[in-house]
């Protein structure tokens, strides 16, 4: 193939920070030892990096811990905060080229995307949470009686936050934007695939006037340094975005340990309806779009794609074309659509599933196999004749692997996109409003995308229904996970 012979683009950027992040100082682990990190596009390793053990986590609390009983950051004015905070963003906004290309380097998206939308995104999101930050207040409430009963909403503490890689920087911008609006302070793990722009940003954060110990960060491996975090007896609070099977982990370790509340943001398998009067020319790019964006490696990806009877002939006829004219290649070139998944384990994980897809008698449309003889490239893959019990309608792929599935009438659709024990997002084509609205309510999902797929404004609150999660993320919703209730009751002097 093309891609194996193809020179590789050098990424514009240099990797300076590879250490841990406690109380300010860019330290080694407390073993001394490191991990690599790699370039999906040939497999090779390009950093070693400081490895987070148990040990390291102590540290990074201590310190997270000290900053919020003794340091400025609580107790500071929330302007000051807010405006720390804009600093922040104007100085990731200055160094968009170089994040973006640290960012497509590490996890392999197109270079076009991390530069034209998820770096915008990020500073967008700091501005957002900025302006929380001196806008958080409680409530006075009338209580019978002779009583003066105030509500203060007071940060929580020290929070620990645990996070993928799929999306490393919007990722830890909706962990970290919340709690130190809210006047936390944090120890953020960050994936061992993409441990590499969360130590950038937090180096500019700290440029922007962040206290020490504010903002901690450990790279290293879920069941070492995740784990350590996850059952620490000095955390205050964990958020976690990963898969539901260690989402169930991180919830016990902290339940078996300090009972701190958990958020978590965790699998999808999500439907994506397109009705009997949809214009399907634009249905076919909108569903296409739902699942390949981001290499398919997305929680809330449009992974069943349901279509009516009427139209699915010429939707799945439309659905391979387009497929087969989707761009692969290096993410660094100009108009490449995708490029390698993360790893050799999700790499492995979706060829398996395409074989899974194959042997269950689902009809291979196009794609199928890996594209080149290195890297993590999949050709883009759909699948028609899908049906509800296959494995590949039920699982998460987490992969450039679509999956057609056809339907007669509303009712039967949304029993069908129900069943399943996820709950994050849905998608729906029509410009019928009854078919809309009898769809809205029908589904079970924390986000209804209806005629647009994966708008993620800063002030929209995402999050899952069922086993998909635990809370929401983004907008006023997001404050909540980082803020405790102190109600305060006087007695009145004068009844
Ligand atoms: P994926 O399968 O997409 O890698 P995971 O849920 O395993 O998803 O990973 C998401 C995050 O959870 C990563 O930062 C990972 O290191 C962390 N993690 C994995 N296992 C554990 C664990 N046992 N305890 C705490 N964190 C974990």
């Amino acid at each position: 193939s093309a891609l194996a012979e193809e020179e590789l683009i050098t990424p514009p950027v240099q990797i300076n920070y590879t250490q841990n992040l406690i109380n300010g100082q860019f330290v080694d682990s407390a073993s001394g030892k490191t991990f690599p990190t790699y370039d999906p596009r040939t497999g090779e390793v390009i950093a070693h990096v400081a490895e987070g053990d148990a040990e390291d986590v102590n540290r990074a609390v201590s310190a997270a811990r000290k900053a919020f009983d003794e340091g400025p950051w609580p107790r500071m004015s929330a302007y000051e905060r807010s405006r720390i905070l804009l600093r922040f963003a104007d100085l990731i906004e200055k160094h968009t080229p170089e994040l973006s290309a640290l960012e497509t380097w590490n996890n392999g998206k197109p270079y076009e995307q991390s530069l034209k939308s998820e770096l915008p995104l990020l500073v967008r999101l700091f501005h957002y949470y900025a302006g929380w930050a001196d806008k958080i207040h409680g409530l006075t409430v009338p209580a019978d009686g002779n009583h003066h009963v105030q509500v203060l909403h007071e940060p929580i503490g020290v929070a620990g936050q645990i996070i993928p890689w799929n999306f490393p920087l919007i990722m830890f911008a909706w962990k970290v934007g919340p709690a130190l609006a809210c006047g936390n302070t944090v120890v953020l793990k960050t994936a061992e695939q993409t441990p590499l722009t969360a130590l950038y940003v937090a180096k500019l954060l700290h440029e922007a006037g962040l206290p020490p110990g504010v903002l901690n960060i450990v790279s290293g491996y879920g069941p070492t340094a995740g784990a350590a975090l996850a059952s620490h007896m000095d955390v205050d609070k964990l958020a976690f975005t990963g898969s539901t099977s260690t989402g169930k982990v991180v919830l016990e370790l902290a339940a078996k340990s300090n009972l701190k509340p958990v958020t978590l943001e965790l699998g999808g398998k999500s439907p994506f309806i397109v009705c009997e009067d949809a214009d399907v020319d634009k249905a076919v790019e909108l569903a296409h779009f739902a699942l390949f964006f981001n290499q398919g490696q997305c929680c809330c990806a449009g992974s069943r794609t349901f279509v009516h009877e009427r139209v699915h002939e010429e939707f799945v006829e439309k659905s391979k074309a387009r497929a087969q004219r989707r761009v692969v290649g290096d993410p660094f070139k100009k108009g490449v659509e995708q490029g390698p998944q993360i790893d050799s384990d999700q790499f492995e994980k979706v060829l398996r599933y395409i074989k899974s897809g194959i042997e269950s008698n689902a009809t291979l449309e196009c794609g199928g196999g890996r594209l080149g003889s290195k890297g993590y490239f999949i050709e883009p893959t759909v699948f028609s004749n899908v049906k509800d019990d296959m494995l590949i309608a039920k699982d998460e792929i987490f992969g450039p692997v679509q999956s057609i599935l056809k339907f007669k009438d509303i009712d039967e659709v949304i029993h069908r996109a129900n069943s399943t024990r996820y709950g994050l997002a849905s998608g729906i084509f029509t410009s019928n409003i009854d078919t809309a609205n009898t769809l809205i309510r029908g589904l079970r999902t924390g986000t209804v995308w209806v005629n647009c797929f994966d708008i993620f404004d800063a002030a929209i609150p995402f999050g899952g229904y069922k086993m998909s999660g635990i809370g929401r993320e983004k907008g006023i919703y997001s404050l909540q996970n980082y803020l405790q209730v102190k109600a305060v009751v006087t007695p009145l002097k004068n009844p």
